[in-house]
Order: C-alpha cells, then structure tokens, then sequence
C-alpha cells in the first residue's frame, strides 16, 4: 500500500478498517477528560468492558451459592478454566487438551523445566538468549542450582554479534549444532521484550530436536501478538502471561502448552498437584497420583476464578476478532508506524534515534523499539506530556506497541507527528 504521511490519509485507513468497532469494548485510561494515546498493549493489555461483570457473575455465585458455586450457576467452577481452553489453543496454534491455565508465567516455567529439562550425562546444558527478561534468568539459574549444577557452566547464552542489538538465527542454529551433544533444553522467548525481535520458533525447536534437545519457548511478548502454530511446528512446551497483549489484567492467570506426545507419559518428571489428578475419581481422594491425560495432567491448585473471570471477557473479545484478522491489522499498523518513524528522519540527515526492532524477519510483531543514542529519557517525558503512554528502558530505548484490538491508525500518526514536534522544535533542549 502506498502510505501518506497526513493525517486525513490515517483516517481514512481507520474508516476502512474492518476492527475498528472493537476498541468500544475496552476502557482507554484518560487525562482531563481526554483519552490518552495506549502504545503499552505489551506490557498492561487495557480492560475489557466485559471483565466487570464477569468478575461480579463469580462474586455473585459465591454469595449465593458459597462452595456449591463449583457445580451451580450460570458458570460453574469445577471446569471454568477448562471453558477458557479452546479459545486459547487458537490464539497459539494449539489442540485445545495442550492448553492448561493456570498459575503465573515464572511459576510455570519452573513447572515446565521440571519435566523437559532432564540432564543426563554430559548432555545437561540450557541455551537461551543472551539479555533474557530478568525473571526467565533467575528462574533458569535457580533451577540449574536447585538440581545441583553450576549455572555458569551449564547455561549458554547466545548473544547479538559485535556493533548488533539483536541476536541472528544462524547464531542460534549454530550454538545449538555446536553443543549438540551436551544440550538439554533450548529456552528461548518468542519475542524478545526488549528489542521486539521474532524468533524463529520452528527452525529453532527443528535444530534442537535434531541435536536431541527438547525445544521450549516464553510466549510473554508473542501470544495474541503474532501468528503461531505451536503443535505443527512441534514445540515441546510453552508458557506465558495473559497481561500483555491477551488484556487480561494485571497478574492475570497464566497459562501453559504442552505437546499432545506427551500426555501419555507417566514417568516424565513433574510437580502435581489435586487439580491434575484424572477427573472420573479425583474425588475419591486416593493415594497415588494419576494424571489427566492432557496438559491439565500438570494443574496443580484450585484456579483463581476471579481472574479466569477477567480472561473469559478478553478471550472472547478474540474470539470474535480472530487472530488472523488482528494480525493483518496489526502488520498495517506496524508498517504505517515504520514508514512514518523513518520519515521523521529520511536517510541522510541527522539520526536522533534509530529502530532496533528487525524488519528483515517475516515476522515483526506489534512492537517498535527505539534506541536513542541520546536524551531518550527526554523525548520520552515529553511524550508522556502530549498524552503518548510508552514505556522507557535504559539505557536509551522507548517501547511502543500500537496493537490492532484497540490503537488506531490515527493515533499512530498523532505519534510520529508529536515525536516530530519533539525532535524538531525542541533540539536544543533535547540535544543538550
Ligand atoms: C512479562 C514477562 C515475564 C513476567 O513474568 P511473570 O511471572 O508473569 O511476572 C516473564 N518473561 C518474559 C519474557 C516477559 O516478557
């Protein structure tokens, strides 16, 4: 599409946009009776309308029903959670009994590891990405400790090249090929929160199968934000949060895949729980674990209905939408963002920040990252005072993410005319 620069062009992309009714379903935060432009759809997803009352519908069951609210209602408890599976295996290219919800992210990565990272011999280590989201190092090296390893000897982390920001495939494939014999696990993020950089997760869980690693991924920043197909593509397990692009609410309910090839195997390792113990008899309360053939067979406690409550409302929303509608949007939003971002500077003249998330990728996702060199902190501050929520990280990026559920083409544009503005009127102040 050729794109323009002008904001009755960006209105007219909105007015031809087959989603744009879907922003009336969410709660966009406001400033003096002003909404405020949401570019932080991949760090705090926005509230569904709908999640009130959801949340209310469980409050109101428990006060009518108290405990027998599990078996009566409208929404009974006892398989709530499970109503959640289906609309999710969609969003990540699942069968639904792959998909568990449960727990949070870092729990379930524990969870996880527990049952695909098995070092036997010399073939014991973990390559990850270099610059991993603090929280999947910690939990990586607590892990590796926790099962007697040194963590400095077993995890490999595979960095960007010299002068790079992000890390090549090749380099990956390569560190795996070059550790094949000694490699238990390869962990990576589908999409690198700082950078936005997409990996490739089928080459990926192909090289680490190939070199007879299990392959597993932290979907944090990829679920309900780009295309996946985790069972085609063979993955053997993977998690991630449903705050961030799945706008379920702050310390929403995580959730969890694991392949279909699995659910059979009763002496794979793992942490069980009462909510994983085979349903038909799970009452009788016996001795002696038996587990749902099925991702669920890796549940371990009573869900949180109230935040499966606020999911529903917002895998409904998906539902609706569909993922490949949303990422259609998502890639022109994407793409009019970039064109615009790159002719706030055309090749040649002075470069006050560049974009360090990769276009040479099939896939970009919805985020942007943006290093500025200098005086980030400041265009970002005098972002936040034109109404623009993005989110900062030292030493110099700002993050944005317009996401196809409920940013517009035209906040898009009000953006880069306002980061313009910034750069051009204000250099002295921004340059100093
Ligand atoms: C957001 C994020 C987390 C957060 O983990 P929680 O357990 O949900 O707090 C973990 N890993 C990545 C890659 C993230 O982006």
């Amino acid at each position: 599409m050729q794109f323009k620069n002008d904001k009755n062009f960006a209105r007219s992309l909105d007015a031809k946009d087959p989603l744009r009714s879907f922003r009336e379903l969410f709660l966009v935060p406001t400033q003096n009776g002003k909404q405020l432009i949401y570019f932080l759809g991949n760090s705090l997803g926005l509230q569904p309308k709908q999640a009130l009352a959801y949340i209310k519908e469980v409050l109101e069951q428990w006060a009518k029903y108290g405990v027998e609210g599990f078996f009566r209602g409208e929404q009974p408890w006892y398989d709530y959670h499970d109503r959640l599976i289906h609309p999710m295996a969609s969003i990540v290219g699942a069968l639904p009994e792959e998909i568990v919800v449960m727990n949070q992210l870092t729990v379930n990565l524990h969870l996880m590891l527990t049952s695909f990272y098995q070092p036997s011999g010399k073939r014991n280590k973990i390559i990850c990405e270099a610059k991993a989201f603090p929280s999947d190092q910690y939990m990586f090296e607590t892990h590796v400790r926790s099962r007697g390893f040194n963590p400095e000897e077993l995890i490999i982390e595979v960095h960007p090249r010299q002068g790079e920001l992000t890390i090549g495939t090749d380099d990956i494939l390569s560190a795996i090929r070059s550790n094949a014999e000694e490699t238990a696990l390869v962990c990576m993020g589908g999409v690198n929160y700082y950078t936005g950089q997409v990996f490739n997760m089928r080459v990926i869980t192909e090289a680490a199968h190939l070199a007879g690693a299990k392959a597993g991924f932290d979907l944090a920043h990829a679920a309900g934000n780009i295309p996946l197909a985790l069972h085609d593509w063979n993955v053997d397990f993977a998690c991630w949060c449903n705050y961030k692009y799945l706008n379920a609410g702050p310390g929403a309910v995580g959730a969890a895949f694991i392949h279909q090839r699995y659910h059979h195997d009763r002496n794979l390792p793992r942490l069980a729980g009462w909510w994983g113990y085979e349903k038909s008899t799970r009452f009788n309360m016996k001795k002696g674990f038996v587990p749902v053939e099925s991702a669920e067979g890796w549940h371990l406690s009573t869900p949180s209905m109230l935040h499966c409550a606020a999911l529903r409302a917002s895998l409904e929303i998906f539902e609706k939408a569909n993922m490949e509608n949303l990422i259609r949007k998502g890639r022109l939003l994407n793409d009019y963002f970039r064109f615009l971002l790159n002719g706030i500077y055309p090749q040649g003249s002075d470069q006050l920040f560049s974009i360090i998330t990769p276009t040479d990728r099939e896939e970009k996702g919805n985020q942007v990252s943006m290093y500025f060199p200098r005086n980030g902190k400041q265009v970002f501050d005098a972002l936040e005072v034109s109404g623009i929520m993005a989110d900062w990280r030292e030493p110099g990026v700002i993050r944005m993410a317009p996401v196809p559920l409920y940013n517009t083409f035209e906040e898009v544009w009000i953006c880069c005319n306002e980061l313009k503005t910034i750069l051009q009127q204000q250099p002295a102040k921004i340059l100093q």
